[in-house]
């Protein structure tokens, strides 16, 4: 007897997607208003989804593809987040447990993997260097406190052979035109992206291959062979499913009580004019992670297509297992944002943000994606640990390994994984999560 998926959540963003709102008006793609039969049907058009149906079309040769998103390509998370692939991971263990050592380096080697795979799709469709820049990345600390994370991170990298430069104050006040910083560490291997244009080159690179439909949420699932996916307005019958809708995921009723379902926030400036791009120095292009990982993720971005020179500054995060912000989260994260821009840029005192959002990340509590065939024929990549943009990445194409290829020597090394640990019962988990998380807030001191 098939049995039937609803759909019990669908995404909700709290504010604009900034990134997507300075580009010129995006190209549309229709909404689904008929019933069509496809091969393979990719739900989710975020970094995942389109690395899945990039890879897809790859391996199926002239197999049909669809991809079903819910709202507008890169208005979701794709489209609001801060633009850093990164290689590294934002914790190293080499050297901390034994079997680390190649953990570390194992996660790397995916990691590059999916980078080299969302270089190529940037070489083939074209992307400027505003999209798409191999520039490597800085952490910054601007504290005593700071600087001691990034001593024991560059302790690490010395331990896996992995190369980096550290960075004085006067080169951060060069680069910057901060006072701000006191050190910077400087790997070559991240990538930084103008986020919504990468997601809206790479679907109008594929929409050759792919049929992109834009406001069409699945709703519902009649498992079967072939399935059936029903949207408000039409309805796909498809042999074979991707779900790549991330923390979503647990709206199609899979891994339950695995899943953290975390929103961190960001504010843009309104485009500066040319005498406030003076008085703040620097080079027109550059971004800054934080030493301390709960401090402030800072980009500056020149003019392109007309967007103007801007500040991004992010940071703040809560624990939403409804998956909604409230205005209280928003409240807060604006006022740590503006105290952040504050603190670094007194020569723009006064500049007004012109956007404040949130987004969604998915984590777990042992850091393990959401991955597998979760039905006959419907795959999950899910739960990218709040570093989609790569991982994302790395799962849209390793469900389309798995779902044809069944076995690959990357998905051997993948696979390793284990799943999604089970979270403590509730109201223990969202008050444990809540007290930490504001506890690591205030350690973190200047850094936020
Ligand atoms: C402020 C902020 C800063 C961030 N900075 C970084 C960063 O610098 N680097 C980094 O790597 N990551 C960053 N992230 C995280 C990153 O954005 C996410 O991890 C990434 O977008 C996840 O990619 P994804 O494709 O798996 O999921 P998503 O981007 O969430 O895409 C999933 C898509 O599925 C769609 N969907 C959901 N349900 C349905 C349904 N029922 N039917 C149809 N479609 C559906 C959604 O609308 C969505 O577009 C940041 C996030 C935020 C919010």
């Amino acid at each position: 007897m098939p049995k039937n998926i609803e759909v019990k959540r669908l995404p909700k963003d709290p504010g604009p997607a900034a990134w997507n709102s300075i580009l010129p008006a995006a190209p549309e793609y229709p909404a689904l208003t008929s019933d069509i039969d496809a091969d393979w049907v990719i739900v989710g058009g975020g970094f995942t989804g389109l690395a899945a149906a990039r890879r897809l079309s790859q391996l199926v040769g002239d197999e049909s593809i669809v991809l079903l998103e819910a709202n507008k390509l890169a208005e979701g998370p794709a489209g609001r987040n801060s633009g850093f692939m990164i290689d590294l991971p934002h914790d190293l263990n080499s050297e901390t447990y034994a079997g680390a050592h190649e953990h570390d380096l194992q996660q790397i080697r995916l990691n590059r993997a999916a980078i080299r795979f969302a270089h190529d799709m940037a070489e083939e469709y074209e992307m400027d260097s505003k999209v798409f820049d191999p520039c490597g990345k800085v952490t910054g600390a601007g504290s005593a406190k700071g600087q001691a994370h990034i001593e024991s991170y560059r302790h690490h990298l010395e331990a896996l052979g992995e190369e980096y430069r550290l960075m004085s104050l006067g080169d951060m006040k060069d680069w910057t035109g901060l006072d701000f910083y006191r050190q910077g560490l400087y790997t070559p291997g991240a990538v930084m992206i103008q986020p919504a244009a990468f997601i809206r080159q790479a679907a109008q690179g594929l929409s050759e291959r792919v049929s992109f439909y834009e406001n069409s949420p699945v709703i519902h699932i009649d498992l079967g062979n072939p399935h059936k996916l029903v949207t408000p307005k039409g309805s796909v019958k498809a042999k074979n499913i991707i779900l790549a809708v991330n923390g979503h995921i647990q709206s199609f009723g899979f891994f339950p009580r695995q899943l953290l379902h975390v929103f961190t926030y960001a504010s843009m400036t309104r485009a500066l004019s040319d005498k406030e791009v003076t008085r703040l120095g620097g080079v027109g292009d550059w971004g800054i992670l934080p030493a301390d990982p709960m401090g402030t993720t800072v980009r500056r971005s020149s003019d392109f297509m007309g967007s103007g020179h801007r500040v991004v500054v992010r940071n703040h995060a809560t624990l939403n297992q409804n998956m909604e912000v409230n205005s209280n989260n928003i409240r807060t994260a604006q006022k740590l944002q503006d105290k952040a821009f504050s603190n670094r840029f007194p020569m723009l005192n006064g500049i007004e943000m012109e956007h404040r959002w949130g987004g969604r990340l998915c984590l777990s509590w042992n850091s393990m994606p959401a991955f597998g065939e979760v039905e006959t024929r419907i795959w999950s990549a899910a739960c990218q640990n709040g570093l989609g943009t790569v991982k994302g990445t790395l799962s849209g194409m390793m469900a389309a390994e798995q779902a044809v290829l069944g076995k690959s020597d990357m998905l051997s090394e993948f696979l390793i994984h284990q799943a999604p640990a089970v979270l403590p019962p509730e109201p223990f988990l969202s008050l444990g999560a809540k007290v930490t998380m504001r506890w690591k807030e205030w350690q973190a001191g200047i850094e936020l």
